[in-house]
């Protein structure tokens, strides 16, 4: 498989450049040069699929023979080595659980295996590498537990001071050995800003040998298509019709990794672009004007995006057309108060504990499904216990812990918005 770039400048590369690049040298970004569909057998056996064994149908037509299928399939087994259950939580309505991962958000597939992925290729030609990442929170804590001690990786974390939670800020400054953790005085667009402008200066990107592991990096988002077709083959066949996926999105990652899924052939009726009020796509895909603006703070930081990277694929993905994109996919858009009372109500109902982004999920497809017939899936991108300052309250109990930090040191360095001191930082 060859990967181009959606601005059309940059070379053609291999899946290794690709990955190793991050950023196309024409600022788009990398797309595969076509989307493989996967043989009817393929899907006949999908229900007795282990996921390792669906991770290597899916991802061995984009890699080739560029990692041995061997070395593939002992890359996803590391990598997807905790369950991703399919939960019921009403009649129709079913949640994929993606946070029983270390770090407790969906995250942790793309960076897992990037973080392999990119190990692999730079022991095969001895050569240190450093990855440069920007976080609204959740990036961060799994690119620094996915890279932690990998040989012949440095990793470099900028984070918005202040705007992300203290579990968050927790996972990610105190490793220490090869991860650094840089708290920048500005927001999360000014930390995607800082990375952008490191990748575009061709001196730093190559005397730092610089990659990237945000969402932007192939080898974070491909990986993602395989708990799409692994939530299908849980779910009994005759419920597989009409099936809506409901994605709370921030920089529409996860959402084009499902755009993906369906072009390989799973059947996927239609998808919802969920967010909190960091709206641009919902209102692009109502008005078919695409309109930039700075991110507002939410109970649902992860998704606090106001420019979000991967809206370029999905344009790819249908050849620039917004009535093609909006036939197939429905955007929506929720306030922190609709996303809290929507988890009290859920707990209540339903007995079930949403967090503040899989609510965001939940309440757009239950108001699809409101006039639309079928089964919804919504995918629950992070354990409520990550955000319990706004969970608990609404749903008046205690969640157990699913870890602590509280005797470890932060070794995070606070750090000024300012591009020359970080080029100045990288290349010390
Ligand atoms: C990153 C994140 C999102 C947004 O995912 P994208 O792929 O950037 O759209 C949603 N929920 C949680 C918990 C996240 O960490």
């Amino acid at each position: 498989m060859k990967y181009y770039s959606t601005n059309g400048k940059a070379a053609i590369t291999s899946f290794k450049e690709a990955v190793f690049k991050g950023l196309p040298d024409d600022n788009g970004l990398y797309m595969p040069e076509y989307i493989p569909k996967l043989p009817d057998s393929f899907f006949e056996n999908l229900p007795s699929l282990s996921l390792p064994e669906i991770g290597l149908n899916v991802m061995k037509p984009f890699i080739g023979d560029e990692i041995p299928d061997e070395t593939l399939f002992n890359i996803l087994s590391e990598t997807l080595s905790f369950k991703i259950p399919l939960v019921s939580v009403s009649d129709n309505i079913f949640a994929l659980e993606l946070f029983h991962g270390p770090t407790f958000a969906f995250k942790d597939v793309g960076a897992r295996f990037l973080a392999r992925s990119l190990s692999y290729f730079s022991q095969k030609q001895h050569e240190k590498l450093t990855v440069l990442v920007a976080t609204s929170g959740d990036t961060g804590s799994a690119v620094a537990q996915g890279f932690y001690d990998v040989p012949n990786i440095d990793v470099v974390i900028l984070y918005p001071s202040g705007k992300i939670s203290r579990f968050q800020e927790q996972q990610m400054t105190t490793l220490g050995k090869n991860i650094t953790a840089l708290e920048i005085d500005g927001t999360f667009d000014d930390c995607q800003r800082l990375v952008k402008q490191a990748f575009l200066d061709t001196e730093l990107s190559e005397k730092a040998k610089l990659t990237s592991a945000n969402s932007i990096n192939i080898a974070r988002m491909l990986p993602q298509s395989i708990y799409y077709f692994h939530a299908i083959s849980q779910l009994a066949t005759e419920t597989v019709e009409e099936l809506t996926i409901s994605v709370p999105s921030g920089n529409y990652g996860n959402l084009t990794a499902g755009l993906i899924a369906q072009r390989m052939g799973l059947p996927i009726h239609h998808f919802l672009a969920c967010s909190n009020v960091n709206s641009t796509v919902p209102d692009y895909l109502e008005s078919a004007d695409y309109n930039a603006r700075s991110s507002i703070q939410t109970i649902s930081n992860a998704m606090d995006v106001g420019d979000p990277s991967n809206f370029v694929r999905m344009l790819d993905l249908f050849g620039n057309s917004h009535q093609k994109m909006s036939e197939s996919i429905s955007g929506y858009s929720y306030s922190d108060e609709e996303t809290r009372d929507t988890i009290k109500k859920v707990y209540s109902d339903n007995n079930y504990v949403l967090d503040p982004h899989g609510a965001v999920g939940y309440l757009g497809l239950k108001q699809y499904l409101q006039n639309h017939s079928g089964t919804g899936i919504f995918l629950e991108t992070a354990h409520p216990y990550k955000f319990k300052e706004s969970v608990e309250p609404e749903i008046e109990a205690s969640l157990t812990p699913v870890l602590t930090f509280e005797d470890l040191d932060s070794k995070s360095i606070p750090f000024e918005n300012d591009f020359n001191k970080l080029k100045e930082y990288l290349l010390r």
